[in-house]
């Protein structure tokens, strides 16, 4: 039962764009940059929301951000607060009240803030997340089983713990407070959430950003953050490396022809980590950024705004 567990659960969480179920659409990558050949709507992101505030403008509770599928907040309360959640999820605080959180590619709609203070009362911020329209395909050929034999696992499970553990690792950064940039520029090969439905079985949706600037250019830090794994030769991605951003976001780039950082370092915005290529399942050169929050898988584009 457990190893059905981690199975299913390896399943989801391996999502890239390097599955076998989408490895096909990854042909893109490969395509001349020609303007025509755009069929991907690109998602709209919203525009940043005011400042929304509890009843009691004493309460000094806000957060601004992206409040739809796949989005972030960040927002403020008052330093001295007990505890805060989002949900039944329990929220990290600074030590001046600020936080982040953010919201799964399948988040339902409903949402609440929720404040202690020292005072004993507790505040209340309901909010609604906007459901997005994904890009989903339905195509009539069967869902290749790959990924699921006991050989393929052998293989797979100490690669699998290494970057569930590296996701788990604290390390106090505080990148979550900045501005995310892109860590490079250039063409959209695949967005955030897309899927295909293969005669009625869903496949795993494309859980980060593809980005194809070329192959061996160099890529960069979106934010502050310490690498809490840079290692070569995983079997879905390539040479990987994840930073921690603190706060329970990171970010994980697949593919990298080269690794320009190590595990343990600390990372500025902007400083470069590695190079794009195609290393591990991936049919063409390009980066893959993924980005979760937690359990939450999100979208970097939400994140950096625009090219
Ligand atoms: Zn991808």
């Amino acid at each position: 039962m457990i190893r059905a567990a981690i199975l299913a659960a390896s399943a989801l969480a391996l999502a890239a764009c390097n599955g076998a179920e989408v490895a096909g659409e990854e042909q893109v990558v490969l395509a001349p940059p020609a303007a025509a050949a755009t069929p991907e709507v690109a998602p709209k992101p919203l525009p940043p929301l005011p400042v929304s505030s509890a009843p009691d403008a004493d309460t000094k509770i806000g957060f601004v951000g992206e409040l739809t599928q796949g989005g972030w907040i960040k927002g403020q309360v008052p330093a001295d607060a007990v505890s805060v959640r989002l949900g039944e999820q329990e929220l990290e605080v600074d030590q001046s009240g600020q936080f982040f959180a953010a919201f799964d590619r399948d988040a339902g709609s409903a949402a609440q803030l929720i404040a202690l203070l020292p005072n004993g009362s507790t505040v209340k911020v309901p909010f609604t997340i906007k459901p997005r329209e994904w890009n989903i395909q339905r195509v009539n050929v069967a869902k290749r089983g790959g990924g699921s034999s006991e050989a393929w696992w052998k293989k797979r499970e100490p690669e699998w713990l290494a970057i569930k553990a590296a996701r788990e690792k604290v390390t106090g950064a505080t990148g979550w407070k900045q501005q995310f940039i892109w860590p490079v520029k250039g063409r959209i090969s695949g967005h955030f959430g897309r899927q295909r439905i293969y005669r009625g079985e869903p496949g795993s949706y494309h859980s980060g950003i593809d980005i194809a600037p070329g192959n061996g250019v160099p890529f960069v830090a979106p934010a502050d953050g310490v690498v809490v794994l840079a290692r070569k030769g995983f079997s879905l991605e390539g040479n990987l490396i994840i930073i921690d951003h603190g706060a329970g976001l990171n970010s994980a780039f697949l593919h990298a022809s080269k690794l320009a950082v190590t595990e343990g370092q600390s990372v500025t915005q902007g400083q470069y980590i590695g190079n794009v290529g195609s290393t591990g399942r991936s049919t063409g050169p390009h980066l893959h950024w993924g980005l979760k929050w937690n359990d939450a898988r999100i979208d970097p584009l939400l994140l950096t705004g625009p090219q």
